[in-house]
Formats: structure tokens, sequence, C-alpha cells
């Protein structure tokens, strides 16, 4: 399991939630987090804004290891960045852009922040995305926003950061059908 230190977790939120006022970051348990959502697909984090108040909400699952705690903040605040930089996705029907934006600031962040462990995880949950909607583990419209994703040059350089840990992953149930066409290009480094 890849080790990140809570203290790296707390700095995170400092360095991100600390200089925004009206941004209140909070870890729940599955059973609060499921509350607070109105999908009955299970979840890992979750941003709310209230109507009509300045206020917004980060809920992350209290039970995540780090990495992954980690990785789910950065894409919670790319949807708060979003909604609080007026950007136009974020108050439209389409449920496709949100996603791509706060998924393509939550790689950027991590690319930025070096913090791999959580990388790797993020690249490896796109490439879930066709399994699970085949699961009816998340809802249709993943598949669009992983199709988006990969036609980034930000994907790219995010699968040729961890190619390591997807060489490392070959052994995963349906790799060459679900993993492998969204990062073969990562593996011939
Ligand atoms: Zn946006
Ligand atoms: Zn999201």
């Amino acid at each position: 399991m890849p080790y990140l230190s809570h203290e790296c977790i707390e700095t995170l939120m400092y360095n991100l939630v600390e200089p925004c006022e009206n941004l209140t970051v909070q870890e729940v348990n599955a059973y609060e987090l499921r509350k607070l959502s109105d999908t009955t697909y299970s979840t890992t984090g979750l941003y709310i804004k209230p109507a009509n108040k300045d206020e917004h909400y980060i809920y992350l699952l209290k039970s995540l290891p780090n990495y992954q705690k980690a990785a789910i903040l950065l894409h919670e605040y790319g949807h708060f960045s979003c909604t609080s930089s007026g950007c136009e996705c974020a108050f439209g029907e389409d449920e496709v852009l949100p996603e791509v934006h706060a998924i393509l600031y939550q790689l950027e962040a991590l690319m930025d922040w070096e913090i791999f462990a959580s990388l790797s995880y993020c690249v490896k949950t796109i490439c879930l995305y066709y399994l699970w909607v085949e699961d009816k583990q998340i809802a249709d419209y993943h598949i669009d926003v992983a199709n988006k994703i990969c036609e980034t040059d930000l994907w790219h350089s995010a699968a040729c950061l961890v190619h390591e840990d997807i060489a490392k992953w070959s052994n995963e149930p349906r790799f060459d059908e679900y993993i492998l066409p969204m990062v073969d290009f990562a593996l011939v480094l």
C-alpha cells in the first residue's frame, strides 16, 4: 500500500483550504456520506454548495487510506474551484464537463505536488471507469468523462509519470480489456 503520512494530508488541506474562508472540509463515515449525497452509487468524496449561500463543503470518507484521501480532496477541490471561479460548467446541466474539469485539476495538482501514490490511484481509477460503468457501479456518463480525459496531453503526461505502477497492474482482472487500452502508450517507455 503506498504510504502517505497524515502530516502530508494536513499540509495539503492547510495549503488548499486555509486561504478560503468559505470552504469547510470534513471527514465523515460511509453512512453520513451516503446521506449527504443524493446518488445511489457509493462515493468516496463530495462537494456541496448550498443554494443561496456563499458556503462550500467538501466531505471525505474517513476510512480511506491517506493516498486516496489526498486524491479525492484534490478532486473535490477541483469542483470547488470551478464553482467559486464562476466556470460555466458548474452552472450548466451537463454532468460530463464539471467532472472533466475536476479530474484535470486533480491530475495537474497531484503532478505539481509530486504525490505519485495518489496520482497513480487517480490514473487507475479513470482506467476502470469503463469496467465500473459496465458493472453499474458508477453512472453511464463516466464513459464520456474518460473519453474526454484520454484526449488531453495532461492524461498522457500523468500516465507516463506512473508507468512503473501501470506495469504492475497487469495481474488485475481484465487488464487487457479495460486498463491497457487507456495507457498502452505509457508502457512503451
Ligand atoms: Zn469548470
Ligand atoms: Zn467529481
